[in-house]
This record gives C-alpha cells, structure tokens and sequence, in this order.
C-alpha cells in the first residue's frame, strides 16, 4: 500500500488495473465504431395472437473488426458509464426510424411500429426531447409508429421529471413501453402516475412459467394489472408453444421471442415479410 497525503492509502491491485485497462481501450474502440459505422441494429419480430408481424424491436449490436458481433451487454454499460451512450442512442434512434422509413415505403400495407430501447443516462439528457422529435420528422415516419422503451430504474430516480417528459413526448404521438417489468421496485402507485402505453413482461418470469407456480401466478397478475391500467402487454422471451399457450390463456395479445425469430439483420426480416 502507498500513501497518498494524509488519510488515503491506495492499494495496487493487479486485477483492478488490468480492468481499466480493457475498459479505456474499450471506450476508445467505441468511440471509433461511432464514427467508423461498426454498430449495427438487428431487429425482433412482435407478433399479436394471428402471428401477424406488427413491429420490431431494435436491438443494437457492434460489429468490432476483431472480436466479430458484440453483444449490447458488452458494451452498453461502459456506454453508459462514459456517457457515450448518448451518441450511441442518438445512433440507434436515427438509424432505427430511417429503417422504419424504408420499410413503411415498402410495405405501405403493413402498419409497423418501431420499439427502441433507452437507457436512463440517455433519457435524463437535456437534449432527449429535441432530439426524438427531431430525428423522427427527419426520418419521415410518423411519431405513432415509433414506442421508446424505459425500465423501471428511470423511475425510482426522479419520478415528477419522468412524468414530464414522458407525457411531452407521448403528446407529439410517441408511444412508451415500461421493459423488463417485474424486476425493479417500481410499485404500483408509481406505476398508476406514469403515462405508459404498455408494459413488457421480463422473460425471466415468462422462461419459467411452465414450471415455477410463482412465476406463473406474477404473469398472470401483471397481463391483469395492464389490463386494469388500461395498457397494452408484450410478453418477452417466448420461446415454446407451452409459455404461448399459457400467456394467450391469461389474456396477453403481443408477443416477443425465439418462437416467432429471434433478433436478425433487416435483409432477413424482410424475408419473413415476404412469407407471412
Ligand atoms: P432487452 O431490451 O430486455 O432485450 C431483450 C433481449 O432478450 C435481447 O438481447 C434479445 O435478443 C433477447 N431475447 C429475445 N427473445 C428471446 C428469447 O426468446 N429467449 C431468450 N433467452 N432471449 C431472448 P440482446 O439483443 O442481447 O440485448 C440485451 C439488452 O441490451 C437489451 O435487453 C437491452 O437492455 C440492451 N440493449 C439492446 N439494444 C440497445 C439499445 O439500442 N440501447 C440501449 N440503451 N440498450 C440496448
Ligand atoms: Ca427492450
Ligand atoms: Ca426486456
Ligand atoms: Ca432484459
């Protein structure tokens, strides 16, 4: 141990450094994906009961010249950590509304919405509202067909600024999605102040529906607690027909999951566009 003026010692720990070490080369490799165009967005198909395609969500990925497809989780927390999760958002923002773009042009017959995914850092920005209105009338698509997604954290942190801004975005005509709920501490008085459009059900309640009664019985309570709230519910992580039988059964409509494609390019969502 060094000392370092009165009171604070600093030790050396080997495996600490080595962490700041991968995570500045880390941020510095992300800055130059930013500019390079290395991320990319794959998109998962939402389907309602017909099966019927009605959206997509935008997931991002980084496609870094050595390590091949990164996964958000590698990435996204040092992200947000650096702040560089704002010019990263910005990014998914604007290259997820220019897809929709297209593909509403393409297939005019097909009323496609576009979830996209917002960390808290991203949203609390000063800039977070000019920015949204703006890419999305850049991009021509209208402000209906695109929902930003939000987890709970947003709100335990300051819920008066979250109603806020939420409600002057919903009132340009976007639409807002609570992700991973059922895993936060939200409760349910803050859940009845926030102007939502729909809540999302982790899948880690819905992987275990077949077998754990627990999760089972928090499903069915969330699909009714939408319905009492007047909200629209997505069911994450449907990967069998068992947890789609059981959540169609309970009364959810939209759905998300392995059953029905998993996240993938746009050129082979287009694909499945042309088969259903
Ligand atoms: P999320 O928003 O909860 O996204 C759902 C994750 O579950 C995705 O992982 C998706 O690929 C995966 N998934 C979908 N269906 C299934 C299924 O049937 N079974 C299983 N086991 N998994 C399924 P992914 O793409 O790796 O994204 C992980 C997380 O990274 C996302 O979780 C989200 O929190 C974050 N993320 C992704 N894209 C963005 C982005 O553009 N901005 C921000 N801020 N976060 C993002
Ligand atoms: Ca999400
Ligand atoms: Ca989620
Ligand atoms: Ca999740």
């Amino acid at each position: 141990a060094k000392k370092l003026g009165r009171n604070r010692i600093c030790f050396y720990d080997p495996v600490m450094q080595e962490n700041i070490e991968q995570k500045t080369t880390m941020e510095h490799e992300l800055r130059i994906a930013l500019s390079q165009e290395e991320l990319t967005l794959f998109y998962q198909p939402q389907v309602n009961l017909e099966g019927e395609i009605i959206g997509v969500e935008a997931l991002v990925r980084w496609n870094h010249p050595q390590k091949g497809l990164v996964p958000p989780n590698a990435f996204i927390p040092l992200a947000e950590e650096t702040g560089l999760i704002i010019p990263v958002g910005s990014w998914v923002l604007h290259q997820a509304c220019e897809q929709l773009s297209l593909w509403t042009k393409m297939y005019p017959e097909r009323h496609l919405h576009v979830s996209i995914n917002v960390s808290v850092k991203q949203f609390q920005e000063a800039s977070f509202y000019d920015t949204v209105a703006e890419v999305i009338a850049k991009s021509g698509v209208e402000t209906g067909r695109v929902k930003l997604e939000l987890t709970e954290s947003l709100i335990v942190e300051n819920i008066r600024e979250t109603i806020v801004k939420i409600e002057s975005l919903r009132s340009l005509g976007i639409g807002f999605s609570l992700d991973d709920f059922g895993t936060g501490y939200s409760s349910l008085s803050y859940l009845k102040r926030l102007p939502l459009d729909e809540l999302k059900i982790d899948q880690s309640f819905v992987r275990d529906i077949g077998n754990d009664n627990n999760d089972a019985m928090i499903v069915k309570t969330i699909i009714e607690m939408a319905r009492n709230f007047d909200l629209d519910v997505i069911a994450e992580g449907v990967e069998d027909q068992e947890q789609f039988k059981f959540l169609e059964e309970n009364g959810c409509t939209l759905f998300q999951g392995y059953l029905f494609g998993k996240p993938m390019p746009a050129k082979e969502i287009e694909r499945l566009f042309l088969d259903a």
